[in-house]
């Protein structure tokens, strides 16, 4: 019995399923999870002491790496002088003024501690300042787990089998409206009754693999919401500073009326955020009637996290590193499977998925045509390569600048193997 099996036994006992977020458990792929005790760089070591390629990366915050020394230090300076307030601190400033100068369109930002409630609280901005209930998602996007987002969301909510969560009441999700991605016809049905207060999605959808929007789609649904009075939240905790230097919006050159963050301006530290417009943020308590707070929002440490993670990836270019890593690993995968029809691979800026059917999927149901099994198998051949994946075909990869091309051979040669052994 390894040591992993040793603290996943154990952690069943006090924690249920031994995780505190269901796909770390492993459930789509089999096999017991594997506990860490360090992550650094492009690597993570195991409780066992094994190093693994790390292409989760946290789920997207470590765009520079794990533990970069710039964002250690300035935790650990930070610690010195507070961990908490609970009354406001200038940090909070400084990294709204550092994302307000850097992102078109997001005149004001509020913080939260994650993504979940970055996206919650937009819809009830949304729903404030519009009067009006319903809002539209996607199928196959993840919003978080909030009771109202948790409809025919992507990532482990569909590893688990579960378009919905045991435990919403139905009038939570009465409001909620599914359309179908990278499709506008399903969007402006649903939107032709005038009661929309906001599209919400994930520009370049992350959480059903990598399935980006394409330029049309998000074109035609900001016209959408122009026309019928709706507002246009883009979910970007996972895609900002990944697919794009900044945001998705710029990659489109659209602009949303309200922003989603979180991961990457986190650092790797509970942070999330949303903003946007100042005439619908100002409807924000205290300033307006819309509710919204937090403990631990704007906390120092995960600001003073955040303030260095952005500050490094603006002032290195990262986002030319990462891209242009991303592009080479692309590269490498698409001579090697050229001609096959049981495998296609696609990537954006640091994010990448590798689906196990013929066509990139454009929407949900696509990605349930993949061979799931097979996924599995590949996932595990990695791990006994020392390759960690995330666990799930309905989660997207990440790379970061600290990962290299001598990386991305191993993973290549992996897979290269896995399609020889697994016909
Ligand atoms: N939105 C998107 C697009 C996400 O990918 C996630 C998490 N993966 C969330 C929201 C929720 O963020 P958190 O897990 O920090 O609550």
């Amino acid at each position: 019995m390894s040591l992993s099996n040793d603290f996943y036994s154990k952690a069943k006992e006090l924690i249920p399923g031994g995780v505190d977020s269901p796909v770390r458990a492993f459930g789509a792929v089999g096999g017991d999870p594997l506990f860490f005790q360090k992550a650094q760089g492009a690597y993570l070591t195991s409780v066992e002491g094994e190093d693994y390629l790390d292409f989760v990366m946290s789920w997207g915050p470590a765009v520079l790496g794990h533990a970069p020394q710039e964002v250690v230090d300035a935790v650990k300076k930070q610690a010195e002088s507070a961990f908490s307030f609970g009354m406001s601190c200038p940090l909070e400033y400084d990294l709204a003024k550092l994302m307000t100068d850097t992102i078109d369109g997001l005149e004001m930002v509020r913080f939260v501690s994650s993504g979940t409630e970055a996206t919650m609280s937009a819809i009830r901005l949304a729903r404030g300042f519009t009067g009006k209930d319903q809002f539209i998602k996607f199928e196959g996007c993840y919003h978080g787990h909030s009771d109202g987002l948790l409809v025919k969301a992507g990532s482990g909510v569909s590893t688990f089998g579960t378009a919905s969560s045991a435990g919403v009441p139905e009038g939570y999700t009465a409001t909620t409206r599914t359309a179908i991605y990278n499709d506008l016809e399903s969007v402006e049905s649903i939107l032709r009754d005038g009661e929309t207060s906001a599209i919400i999605l994930e520009p370049v959808a992350g959480n059903m693999g990598l399935v980006p929007g394409e330029k049309d789609f998000i074109l035609g649904l900001r016209k959408l919401c122009d026309q019928y009075g709706a507002l246009l939240i883009f979910d970007e905790v996972m895609c900002a500073f990944r697919v794009h230097e900044k945001t998705a919006a710029e990659l489109y050159g659209v602009k949303p009326d309200l922003f989603c963050f979180g991961k990457v301006i986190g650092g790797g530290l509970p942070v999330g955020a949303f903003g946007g417009r100042k005439d619908v943020m100002e409807k924000l308590a205290p300033l307006g009637p819309v509710y919204q707070a937090g403990t631990l929002s704007g906390n120092p440490l995960a600001m003073a996290a955040g303030i260095k993670n952005l500050e490094v990836f603006l002032r290195d270019k990262v986002w030319e590193k990462t891209n242009d890593l991303g592009k080479s690993l692309n590269d490498k995968v698409q001579k090697l499977i050229a001609g096959r029809s049981d495998v296609c691979f696609t990537q954006l800026g640091s994010m990448f998925t590798l689906f196990f059917k013929e066509t990139l999927p454009k929407n949900m149901d696509e990605v349930g045509d993949c061979d799931f099994d097979r996924f599995g198998r590949f996932f595990q051949f990695c791990l006994k390569n020392k390759i960690l994946l995330p666990p799930s075909q309905y989660e997207a990869n990440f790379l970061s600048c600290a990962h290299t091309d001598k990386d991305f051979d191993h993973y290549v040669s992996t897979l290269e193997q896995f399609l020889k052994e697994d016909q």
